[in-house]
């Protein structure tokens, strides 16, 4: 959050249409590897039985939108992490949201549980109005 970028005004506008409360407080950042909310074996683990891409693009934890650096222009990535700070605004927070997600993609699996599939029904919906 203090070394993100606030959203340009082309953002903010995508940002409201997927349904954003306070798109204002969104940051972004540019990084050449995600950081990992989670001890390393954590990841290990769960990457192991598939359950996690080997090159996470994005990672959204509320306001702070972490984009790969090779992905910082793709619309689609942001349209998509925006949709998931909607579900952390909409859930309540951090536990509640990341809950549910952990909860899906342990049962269902990435990326078919229901935020996953609610943040590309998002993309769509906000490239359709480009
Ligand atoms: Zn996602």
């Amino acid at each position: 959050m203090r070394d993100g970028i606030a959203l340009t005004a082309k953002q903010l506008a995508v940002a409201a249409r997927i349904g954003v409360a306070h798109p204002r407080c969104v940051r972004l950042l540019a990084v050449e590897r995600m950081p990992w909310p989670a001890p390393r074996a954590v990841l290990d683990f769960l990457m192991r039985r598939g359950a996690v891409p080997q090159r996470i693009a994005g990672l959204t934890l509320r306001y702070a939108i972490f984009l790969r650096k090779d992905c910082w222009e793709d619309r689609k990535l942001l349209a998509h992490e925006l949709a998931h700070t909607a579900q952390y605004e909409r859930l309540g927070g951090f536990r509640p949201f990341l809950r549910q997600y952990f909860d899906e993609w342990l049962t269902v699996g990435y990326p078919n549980g229901e935020l996953e599939r609610e943040a590309e029904r998002a993309v769509h919906k906000s490239c359709a109005h480009e």
